[in-house]
């Protein structure tokens, strides 16, 4: 840490700016620094990293001459008048007349008293909002306002400023400028050749032109370049931690021999530490293995052979594997996740389940239960050495309905060794659960399952012998390549890009009018007609869940007594007792009931392959994922599928959501199409301060950066979590780590 010379110049680190306390800026007394901390700037460092809001470009500036009325603009003008008035019921209205070389403004302000004194005649300022004419003269209501003071330049920033903490733009402009100065030249951490590489600008060059760029361009690409130093810290971090806990923790050599033969590159961190040859592991190991597959009525798709061999390789390191299984939905990730249950079963060790809710949990019971019935695994010795020696598979179910006595049983048999697979909710991980040897989890819907979970499950997982098992994580839908790197950039990852074949895309259309409207539920008719099911998921309502409940009564008793009159309908909400929704979901199952009215309680994991429409009522009102989800309910079989998002609108109203949907079907399309649209703020939690939040860099606009940084950091941690070969962006690492802030990345 700290200052040096090099090449005749004194260059500082970053971390030597982070000891910098704001005070030693000219004119920054405790008042202002008060000011400041509300900011969240405490430092220079705080201070040269509190970025621009936005730039006004002088030279492309729009003249009010120039603008039409109803248009949002920008106006950057100088104050000539300032007047205060009251209206007869009380109100304070301040009216501003502003020139910007070619016009007036007439600028008014309800309720801001505060406007007549800040903007003082002379006083040149930004004005941002939206253009109206009133009895000829062109003026705004309640416009954002940017002092931006006397400066100077065709660029101006503007800083988020606040008005609470009675700092504007330009002061703060002023701010920076000073930290800039004693700031100096920075040490920068980027090789020159990879700077290059990635057309990336030096780190002081980028730090000077993000506020004062002399034009567009530069400022676009100083973003660009300190983004890319957010994310590489970001990168490191995960990095870093992910070598530790290979060192820190020792896991199980499962004994599995190669299973598909498909060329995996070996993504362990240290291949020098175990032999990628099975050793000891046989054909005789996989038996099991082997004869369950064989047992399928159907081929694995290559991505799941890939997939398989993969977990196959780290299931026999000993470091414990955590990988992230992603596949679009109906890609066959529970047959991946099976196929790993196994690889530690038939080795004796036991295996875990954990699924987001009871009615998931359930599902995959069922599924597993149904796949593995008749075969066998070697029984322990206990078992009697005269009959024998293999007993049938056995896999139980935790949940809260499990009653006292059949509870007693489980953990029992969990502790003792007899149960082989245990299927349940997070409850899994609760105390009381012991296991005689736990070999494999897999926890699917990682979503709701964050960093602090997997640590508990690792420290519960591993009494009983001592050792970490291996995991897998699965999300339900494809999520960006880009954030899986950042949110989940701690797990290897493995990605099911392959439906099983035979599948048609489903025929998906957007429902606006009142015609389509009718023509969906005449589909519906139809389909039944020649054989098929149907769902129908209701509109989305806010409200407690006897609210929501109460409308889908609603909707149900509708659709009974009109659109669908005569055919057998199901009814299934969440206000249900649990007994209820199985019996309702059985019926449908069986095929007894014809259209299942459903609340999203059918969103993940529901599979009834006799079922080809699916209908969405106010589509609008689902996330793109949530859509994507329900649609994969249909078309998992050979039948034509088709599913109708209901919102009625009119024509011209675009609706980006609803359109990517009928566009594709691809869970990564849509993915990308969702962080688009919706920004990463859904992904990574929207919080301002802390240090190690993402400022500028965006998941999606610099999705290529996310890559480069993930692989420079891979090369400079290597095999040595202390970085000690690079000991300045150790110390930056360091400085940054909040463990707090790193925290809330993983808890989405
Ligand atoms: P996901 O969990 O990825 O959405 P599932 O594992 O539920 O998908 O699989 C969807 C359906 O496809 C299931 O009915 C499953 O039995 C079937 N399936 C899985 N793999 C294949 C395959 N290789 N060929 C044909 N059908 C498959
Ligand atoms: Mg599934």
């Amino acid at each position: 840490m700290g200052i040096y010379e090099s090449r005749g110049l004194t260059i500082r680190d970053l971390v030597s700016l982070i000891s910098l306390p704001v005070t030693r800026l000219s004119g920054v007394g405790d008042k202002k620094a008060q000011a400041l901390q509300e900011l969240g700037i405490e430092s220079v460092f705080d201070m040269i990293t509190f970025y621009p809001r936005r730039y006004v470009d002088r030279t492309r500036q729009a003249s009010l001459v120039d603008l039409a009325v109803g248009e949002e603009a920008l106006i950057l003008a100088r104050v000539r008048r300032t007047a205060v008035r009251r209206t007869r019921t009380g109100k304070t209205i301040v009216e501003v007349d502003a020139f910007d070389g070619t016009g007036y403004l007439h600028i008014i302000f309800f309720n801001q008293a505060w406007r007549a004194k800040q903007l003082k005649e002379g006083v040149e300022a930004a004005f941002f909002g939206k253009l109206e004419r009133f009895r000829r003269v062109t003026q705004m209501s309640n416009p954002i306002v940017d002092l931006i003071g006397d400066r100077t330049g065709k660029i101006v920033s503007i800083y988020p400023q606040s008005e609470k903490a009675g700092l504007a733009s330009w002061e703060i402009a002023k701010l920076v400028d000073d930290a800039l100065n004693r700031t100096g030249e920075v040490f920068d951490p980027v090789p020159e050749e990879v700077l290059d590489r990635l057309d990336l600008m030096g780190r002081t060059a980028a730090i000077r032109a993000v506020h004062n760029p002399s034009a567009m361009g530069e400022a676009m690409a100083a973003r660009r370049r300190l983004a890319f130093d957010e994310l590489l810290r970001l990168q490191l971090m995960l990095r870093r931690s992910k070598v530790e806990n290979a060192h820190n923790s020792k896991g199980i050599s499962h004994l599995v021999a190669p299973i598909f033969g498909s060329i995996v590159h070996t993504s362990r961190l240290n291949a020098g530490l175990f032999s990628a040859e099975p050793l000891g592991a046989d054909e005789e190991s996989n038996s099991l293995i082997r004869e369950f597959f064989a047992s399928l009525s159907f081929d694995l798709t290559g991505a799941q052979k890939k997939a398989l061999d993969e977990i196959a390789n780290d299931m026999r390191s000993p470091i414990p594997m955590h990988r992230l299984l992603q596949g679009d939905v109906g890609s066959g990730k529970t047959l991946v996740a099976l196929g790993m249950l196994l690889m530690a079963i038939q080795g004796g060790y036991q295996g875990a389940l954990m699924a987001p809710t009871e009615v998931l949990a359930e599902q995959h019971w069922i599924t597993l239960s149904r796949l593995l019935k008749g075969f066998k695994v070697p029984g322990s010795s206990e078992d009697g050495l005269f009959e024998s020696n293999e007993r049938h598979i056995s896999v139980e179910m935790l949940s809260s309905k499990t009653s006292a006595a059949s509870k007693r049983r489980i953990l029992d048999e969990l502790s003792s060794g007899r149960i082989d697979i245990i299927v349940g909710t997070h409850s899994l991980i609760s105390d009381g659960v012991m296991f005689h040897a736990l070999g494999a989890v897999v926890v699917d819907e990682q979503h709701r399952f964050g960093v602090e979970q997997r640590a508990v499950l690792r420290e519960r997982a591993r009494t009983g012998h001592g050792l970490d098992p291996d995991v897998l994580v699965m999300t339900a839908t494809p999520i960006p390549r880009t954030a899986a790197m950042t949110v989940f950039g701690d797990l290897d990852l493995t990605v099911l890009d392959e439906l099983p074949p035979g599948r048609t895309p489903i025929h998906t259309r957007w429902a606006k009018t009142g015609d389509q409207y009718r023509m969906v539920f005449e589909r519906v008719r139809s389909e039944v007609a020649s054989g098929r099911q149907a769902y129908v998921v209701c509109p989305l309502v806010e409200g407690s869940e006897r609210v929501i409940a109460k409308s889908a009564i609603e909707e149900f008793e509708r659709l009974g007594a009109n659109e669908l009159k005569g055919l057998k309908l199901g009814l299934l909400h969440g206000q249900m007792t649990p007994k209820d929704k199985d019996s309702v979901m059985e019926q449908f199952r069986l095929h007894q009931l014809d259209v299942l009215v459903a609340t999203t309680v059918i969103e993940v994991g529901v599979d009834v392959p006799n079922a080809t429409v699916m209908v969405i009522e106010n589509a609008d009102r689902f996330g793109i994922a949530q859509l994507h989800q329900l649609r994969g309910r249909v078309g998992r079989a050979a039948h034509k599928s088709y599913c109708y998002l209901i919102c009625l609108a009119e024509p011209e109203v675009p609706n980006p959501r609803i359109e990517a949907l009928v566009a594709s079907t691809d869970g990564f399309y849509l993915a990308e199409k969702d962080l688009e649209i919706r920004g990463e703020g859904t992904i990574m939690g929207r919080r301002q301060k802390g240090r190690s939040d993402l400022k500028l860099a965006s998941l999606a606009r610099d999705r290529d950066l996310v890559a480069s940084a993930q692989l420079m950091a891979k090369e400079i941690v290597g095999d040595d979590p202390q970085m000690r070969s690079f000991p300045q962006l150790a110390d930056e690492i360091r400085a940054f780590q909040n463990p707090e802030d790193s925290e809330f990345l993983f808890l989405s």
